[in-house]
């Protein structure tokens, strides 16, 4: 089976008429919603003429106007919307990601454009309203590792490696992975069995198995879920049966090739919108049947509801 490739001359990348139908596609599924009451069907009329901006629809019961935009990491950018269409689907198509200078090179924009664009669009991968993963009869690994130190730091051994970058003072990670489903990761102020717990606790349901390896921080976390097996890494044992954490480790490989190979550096204050843009490349990966073209209209539905000005007392909508 080959993955379908994406067509670049699609107008939705270049054509703003385009790329407004398709983002109007994708959001309103149903039709416009105001995003202020919402409200949808025949209390919505589009706003047509010379003197109105494409893309402009009215509420007939708060009697404002808005766009597709509105509501979205998009709203009130001076970016036009092919090229959000076009820098969302170089982000969901670039296996180790894109660097802004990449996007600025593609698109003959600035640096400042590039940058702006894919840190909007890392917030639209996060999840929105993220439910817990696992759940009976599935299987969840955590696993963490250190990010930022030297790659020229190598041990062949993972855990003498992560505790030379710890004692660097490197970033610590999280990882939680459901096996055949979704990737969360965290960046962790510091690997301790509180730190890890809270975030597992809040993000994995009770009744999943959880798999770890074999660090004490675990122990009591593990107890807390349905089934809690573990491989003891440092006496040599990685695989045994269906307690192992490789999958995890796939995940870290593919986040470590990405943010060493392709960005070279990030700082500490960013590394959570990396880890969301390698989360949900991750959670919608080819295996799961899942090509360039599906993801990156996912990633364009996440651009809803994560600026919410509309919302702000006495403040109108900003179509
Ligand atoms: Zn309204």
């Amino acid at each position: 089976m080959t993955a379908r490739k994406s067509n670049l001359k699609n107008p939705i990348y270049h054509d703003d008429d385009a790329a407004r139908a398709h983002l109007e596609a994708l959001l309103w599924p149903y039709g416009p919603v105001c995003p202020r009451c919402g409200v949808t069907g025949d209390r919505i009329t589009k706003l047509q003429g010379q003197s109105t901006r494409p893309g402009v629809h009215k509420c007939k019961d708060c009697r404002k106007p808005f766009t597709v935009t509105v509501g979205t990491v998009m709203e009130r950018s001076k970016v036009s919307l092919s090229s959000w269409v076009l820098a969302a689907h170089f982000m969901a198509s670039s296996k180790k990601g894109m660097s802004a200078k990449q996007l600025q090179r593609l698109m003959g924009c600035t640096y400042e454009t590039a940058w702006f664009l894919f840190h909007r669009l890392r917030e639209a991968a996060r999840p929105s309203d993220p439910g817990p993963l696992g759940g009976p009869g599935r299987t969840v690994e955590a696993d963490e590792t250190y990010m930022g130190g030297k790659e020229g730091n190598k041990h062949a051994n993972k855990r003498a490696k992560d505790r030379a970058l710890a004692a660097d003072r490197k970033e610590a990670v999280l990882t939680l992975v459901e096996r055949g489903g979704f990737a969360r990761s965290f960046h962790v102020a510091s690997v301790t069995a509180k730190t890890l717990r809270n975030e597992i606790v809040t993000n994995v349901h009770r009744s999943s198995h959880l798999m770890t390896d074999g660090a004490a921080y675990y122990v009591t976390t593990g107890r807390e879920f349905a089934a809690h097996s573990s491989v003891d890494h440092v006496s040599g044992e990685y695989v045994r049966g269906e307690a192992h954490s490789n999958t995890a480790e796939g995940y870290f490989a593919i986040l470590k090739r990405g943010v060493y190979g392709t960005f070279h550096h990030v700082s500490p204050a960013h590394l959570h919108r990396y880890l969301a843009e390698f989360d949900f490349r991750y959670s919608y990966r080819e295996a799961m049947g899942v090509d360039d073209d599906m993801r990156a209209a996912e990633l364009l539905r996440g651009a809803k509801g994560k600026r919410l000005y509309y919302r702000q007392p006495g403040q109108a909508a900003h179509a």
